[in-house]
């Protein structure tokens, strides 16, 4: 045979790559790629059923048949396990106030209303009895005869000074009212409306936002608080800030519970000294400490407390798949990033929350000893191809980047994944250099997901690789550097005047209230957050001197590296310190992905060739 077909299959945390292709003696000829995601955790025996489906996958590609392959490399994989935790650096529950989900775009009326609530039943029989009212209209009223009822009311001399109700008839109810009253309507649970209790009721004019309810020190205005109980209150306005409208209802019998959550603190064990960091003290902080203490043998957390639950977890779960002893799992890297965390307020009574700053640790483990011989050994009986270990992944990654047209070594390679950030490289001599970090594109996720308070993975995950939009009318959308471009077919209807996902296909509408620069600005803040960051620390540990401007060339790889803005953001930063750094398009043909699987496949040939040589 003058050419074998030969198979690199790439197992990453997140995405499991295949390269097929004829090699030959002097030829290496590609036949086809292929990415799934991967099953299980990277280099156990559980990678099996996605190694399987994407060989399948690929070699029908090729037009070839799985037997006609002659061998499958496999990358080195050391399982990693990459986790991530938020934490807050204090929360106060106040029980003492409710708020009342709704609708706060749309309600009737204008001004400030504050007064004892009443069911609109219990109105009808009122007379003036020198009490303000705020008046709880269930939705089984309609709003002819609401409207009928107030008006009789005033006619009483009634004092009511605003209205909560339940269907979405603010407009219709205000508009026949004979004295005007501010209305917040759409609120789903009113029956939840405590009666006979002191509330207030605001609303802003159209493109205004509520200025009393919003503000701490109005809420101790309207309510008459004292100082201690307007501390306690605070966390109401706060999340009240930026609406419309709002209902806060006073509920004197709640107890007032103050509680500070325990983040608890983490210890990096260096080689010679160890540091105690309590995550209150924030990220900067810690991430200063860990550069201080250089290099890394373990990191330990408080037991008891979120910290410790996090990190010790880690090393249990890996413990657990790896069937070793939790004395021979190691963390290796931890990162922290300052974030904002949305918070459940134990007052509110459709979930609201108020946002608080707090820590997000990105952090890895590792076990020396690897079980990606007994995972050949399966894929081997399995498949019936032989199959090998073919390297270290980093190695095979740098390999494969130096396919990309213009590149030469020595290079440093950038691999930006889903779980962590890796750099490599090789210096004239051959000696390797490799960094394994914490953090990367599902940090970005999860802090995208968290700082919007979305709750939802996927859609965050959406805001992360697409730009946004903004549709002004039915065919016009403001994109996000302000131009404005026109469509010659009418926007869906569900999309207009709100802020959405551009994909290549179709349009995603937000669920969100914030305006299309704010989200723009979580969205890259995050991005910098997690991938500068790591880009730098990863760097300087590959770097002999630790001084980055030693280094010439940066090549990026890695689903990451097919982001829109983040190979942008790292080329900025690198560029001060006068770096050339890009993605790479391996083969000329793959971009930044497949690295490691073509690495593979070349590196079996220059072994070939090696040995007839
Ligand atoms: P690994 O090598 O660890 O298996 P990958 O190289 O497959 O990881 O990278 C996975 C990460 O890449 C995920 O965080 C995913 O969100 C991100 N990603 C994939 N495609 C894109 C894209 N088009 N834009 C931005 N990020 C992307
Ligand atoms: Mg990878």
């Amino acid at each position: 045979m003058s050419y074998e077909i030969i198979a690199g299959i790439d197992i990453g945390n997140s995405s499991t790559e295949i390269a097929i292709a004829k090699v030959g003696r002097s030829e290496t000829k590609f036949l086809s790629q292929h990415l799934v995601p991967t099953t299980g955790v990277k280099g156990t025996v559980d990678n099996l059923k996605g190694v399987s489906e994407c060989l399948k996958a690929a070699s029908s590609k090729a037009d070839i048949e799985l037997l006609d392959i002659n061998l499958i490399r496999i990358n080195h994989a050391v399982p990693v396990i990459g986790d991530l935790t938020m934490d807050l650096i204090s929360e106060t529950v106040i029980t003492e106030s409710s708020m009342i989900g709704h609708n706060p775009d749309t309600p009737g009326g204008v001004g400030l209303g504050v007064g004892t609530t009443i069911l609109i039943e219990e109105l009808k029989q009122k007379l003036n009895d020198n009490t303000d009212y705020i008046v709880v209209i269930p939705d089984s009223y309609d709003y002819e005869i609401v409207a009928h009822v107030i008006n009789k009311a005033f006619s009483r001399g009634v004092s009511i000074t605003g209205a909560v109700v339940q269907k979405d008839d603010g407009t219709l109810i205000h508009n026949r009212l004979e004295k005007k009253i501010p209305i917040v309507d759409e609120v789903s649970m009113i029956e939840k409306v405590p009666i006979g209790m002191m509330a207030a009721v605001e609303v802003a004019l159209p493109g205004h936002v509520i200025r009393m309810l919003s503000n701490p020190y109005g809420l101790s205005t309207v309510f008459d608080l004292s100082p201690e109980e307007t501390k306690q209150i605070a966390p109401v306005a706060k999340s009240l800030v930026g609406n419309r409208s709002a209902v806060v209802i006073r509920t004197p019998q709640g107890e007032i519970v103050e509680r500070q959550i325990e983040a608890g603190s983490i210890t990096l064990i260096g080689e010679t000294s160890h540091v105690n960091v309590a995550i209150n003290d924030g990220a900067k902080q810690m991430m200063d400490s860990y550069k201080e203490l250089g290099t890394l043998v373990d990191i330990r957390g408080e037991t008891g407390t979120n910290a410790g639950g996090m990190l010790n977890g880690l090393v249990q779960d890996l413990a657990d798949l790896t069937g070793q002893h939790m004395s021979d799992i190691y963390i290796t890297d931890i990162l922290a990033v300052d974030a904002v965390i949305p918070t459940s307020i134990s007052g509110a009574m459709a979930g609201e929350v108020s946002m608080e700053t707090g820590v997000a640790l990105a952090s890895m483990v590792k076990t020396e000893k690897v079980s990606i011989n007994k995972v050949s050994e399966h894929l081997e009986k399995k498949l019936k191809v032989p199959v090998e270990v073919g390297g270290v992944e980093a190695e095979m990654a740098v390999t494969g980047a130096l396919t990309t047209p213009g590149t030469e070594n020595p290079i440093v390679i950038l691999d930006m994944g889903g779980g962590s950030t890796d750099a490599a490289t090789v210096d004239r001599r051959g000696k390797w250099r490799t960094a394994h970090l914490a953090g990367a594109g599902d940090m970005v996720t999860m802090l995208i997901n968290s700082e919007l308070a979305l709750q939802d993975h996927e859609l965050a995950e959406k805001i992360k690789k697409f730009p946004l939009g903004k549709i002004l009318s039915l065919f016009h959308m403001q994109l996000e550097d302000g131009t404005i471009i026109f469509s010659e077919t009418p926007y869906p209807p569900q999309t207009f005047g709100r802020v959405v996902i551009r994909e290549e296909r179709g349009l995603t509408p937000l669920p969100l209230k914030e305006p299309l620069e704010k989200i723009r600005s979580i969205r890259r803040e995050a991005k910098r957050k997690v991938f500068v960051t790591n880009a730098k620390r990863s760097l300087e540990q590959v770097i002999p001197t630790g001084n980055i401007r030693h280094i010439s060339f940066v090549v990026m790889l890695g689903g990451s590296a097919l982001d829109f803005e983040i190979p942008q953001m790292i080329s900025e930063e690198l560029q001060k310190y006068g770096i050339v750094a890009g993605f790479a398009n391996v083969r000329g043909t793959q971009g930044p992905r497949n690295a490691v699987a073509t690495g593979l496949v070349l590196s079996s040939k220059v072994k070939e060739e090696a040995v007839d040589g």
